[in-house]
């Protein structure tokens, strides 16, 4: 797998990163733990995957107790990069308040059963107020944490691509990470199309591109009930899906979904390498090795053409997400 470098934070990370959300039952149950554990070992051991995403919010904090558990059985402290968050924790409840930072990363952790984390991201910034995070709270907390070796390396995740310019401009704080979703896959490529995705990389900033297969919306099954997009969008990637599904014989000779196509676009096609790494969510062994597979195969131009034909009226569509403070 191949590996980049993070921005400035000093860490290299597989092009493919391992999303641990479907591990706090995010998308629905997972296989098993066992299976969640041979899963983890096999993306770093087999794979040479060695980023790995989570949150306290995923699964109201079962994503980390499950990924604690996976990642703990590898015995090698140095052999991945881990990620996790601050600020939004169970059902419309969020707390970006120094004493909750600092509170927040003994808990993950604690779950995650380490004695340090590599990168910690303020969760979603949308959904707080932008002083308390920029100048006061947040980002300075997670500061002291990283002065103090506790953590490697902060970061934003956010939907509005406008949060990272607007951040960045009025902290003093030094972002290392940027983690964004839903916006660099099929159906959308407004991180590259905005120009942020430069802006992040001219800084020094390194880029996370989370959600390839757009929670979903871009797999055969289809998106989980909670998914926000609009009825057009959703409409024409499940349009698209059954297309695939039906058309893959015929153009590349063997059964291709939309997934194993979602995927290799978003790690080949878009950002033009100032991506570091694409996080897909990984729920079982089954979907890792799908994924890892699909990145190797060659990507059939005219089913992605056709695709992307079909995907083009509602391209770049989003929904809304926290205040309009951004
Ligand atoms: P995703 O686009 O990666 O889709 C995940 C869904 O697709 C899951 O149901 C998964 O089981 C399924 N899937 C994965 N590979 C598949 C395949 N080959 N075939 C069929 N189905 C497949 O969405 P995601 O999980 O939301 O995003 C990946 C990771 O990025 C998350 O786990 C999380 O770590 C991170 N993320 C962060 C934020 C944030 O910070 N705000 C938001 C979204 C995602």
């Amino acid at each position: 797998m191949e590996r980049r470098r993070l921005g400035s934070t000093g860490y290299t990370v597989s092009e493919l990163g391992f999303g641990a959300s479907p591990l706090g039952g995010v998308f629905g149950p997972i296989t098993s733990e066992e299976d969640a554990v041979r899963a983890v070992r096999e993306a770093v051991d087999a794979h040479g995957i060695n980023l790995f995403d989570t949150s306290p919010y995923y699964g109201n904090t079962e994503s980390e107790r499950v990924l604690g558990k996976c990642l703990s059985q590898l015995g090698d402290r140095d052999a991945y990069v881990l990620a996790t968050k601050v600020g939004r924790y169970g059902r419309d409840e969020f707390d970006y308040s120094a004493a909750r930072v600092r509170a927040s990363v003994v808990e993950s952790m604690q779950r995650l059963r380490v004695r340090r984390l590599d990168i910690v991201q303020c969760h979603d910034v949308e959904f707080a107020d932008r002083w308390q995070i920029i100048a006061e709270e947040t980002l300075p907390a997670l500061a002291r944490l990283r002065d103090e070796g506790v953590i490697g390396a902060i970061g934003l995740t956010g939907l509005p691509l406008s949060v990272y310019p607007t951040i960045l401009e009025h902290t003093a704080v030094e972002v290392d990470v940027a983690l964004s979703y839903c916006h660099a896959c099929l159906c959308d490529t407004s991180l590259a199309d905005s120009g942020v995705l430069r802006y992040l990389y001219e800084k020094g900033v390194g880029v996370l591109n989370a959600s390839p297969l757009c929670m979903g919306l871009l797999t055969e099954r289809g998106p989980p009930p909670w998914h926000p997009a609009p009825p057009a969008l959703k409409a024409h990637c499940a349009a698209a899906a059954r297309w695939v599904t039906e058309h893959a014989m015929e153009c590349t000779g063997t059964p291709v979904t939309i997934a194993e196509l979602a995927l290799p676009y978003a790690v080949r096609c878009v950002g033009d390498g100032r991506i570091a790494s694409t996080l897909v969510g990984i729920d079982s062994h089954a979907t890792l090795s799908k994924n890892v597979q699909a990145l190797r195969a060659p990507l059939n131009e005219r089913l992605l053409q056709q695709v992307l034909r079909m995907l083009a009226p509602v391209h770049n569509q989003s929904w809304p997400s926290g205040a309009a403070w951004a």
